[in-house]
């Protein structure tokens, strides 16, 4: 069988991409092919993040390899936070005992509150600005790069609601929906999120 590397620390994503590919490649983490540092992400888009964690094990360690980089962009405030989703609020110095997530959907609902909002066509009642999540994977495989990405488009509205998932979800309602991806729970999230799809894409170019 032969070995696929996903460039992740995350025991969650790697369970998930085992149980769709796991049958047809060993895939191993980071730790598990004993690399243990935090592989610099420098980019300025997802694409080039995620490029940059695949080429460090390609060349590190000889090994092909898949990685990935997810954000949310908000139309309203360019794009924002993008590849700085995870430490949206510590690089503006903000941190509290709430927590990363909490933090960062405080942060970002404070740079929004001065901006217009739109109802969301799904439900005209509710209040909210445009965004999408992102998801890319960059894949290097005999020799060769390979991108794969999934988006999903929604509303980030202005309170939070739901318990499930983690980051924005609480304030994320994907289009088409009426709750947030927190309300809606991860098997409903797991069918239509920017990951999911983007990982299809990559399984089914493995299959192929
Ligand atoms: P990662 O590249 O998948 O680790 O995602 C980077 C950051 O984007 C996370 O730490 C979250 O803040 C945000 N993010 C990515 N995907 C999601 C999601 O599905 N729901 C909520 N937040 C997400």
């Amino acid at each position: 069988m032969d070995t696929l590397v996903f460039a992740t620390g995350n025991a969650h994503k790697l369970q998930e991409i085992r149980a769709i590919l796991g049958h047809q490649f060993e895939i191993k983490s980071l730790h598990d092919i004993g690399c243990d540092v935090d592989i610099p992400e420098t980019g300025s888009t997802f694409s080039e993040n995620a490029l940059q964690k695949a080429h460090y094990v390609k060349q590190h360690y000889g090994l092909d390899c898949f990685a990935d980089d997810s954000g949310l962009q908000v139309e309203t405030i360019n794009g924002q936070p993008g590849v700085f989703s995870a430490r949206y609020a510590a690089i503006h110095g903000l941190t509290t005992s709430a927590g990363r997530d909490e933090d960062n959907m405080d942060y970002l609902l404070q740079q929004l509150a001065t901006h217009p909002t739109e109802p969301l066509p799904s439900n005209p009642l509710q209040q909210g600005w445009p965004a999408s999540f992102s998801t890319h994977i960059a894949l290097i495989y005999q020799g060769q790069e390979h991108h794969f990405e999934g988006i999903i488009h929604g509303h980030i509205i202005p309170e939070k609601r739901g318990t499930h998932g983690f980051g924005y979800d609480p304030i994320f309602v994907p289009e088409g929906h009426t709750q947030t991806f927190a309300q809606l729970g991860d098997d409903i999230k797991n069918s239509m999120s920017h990951r999911a799809r983007a990982v299809a894409q990559l399984a089914a170019f493995l299959k192929s």
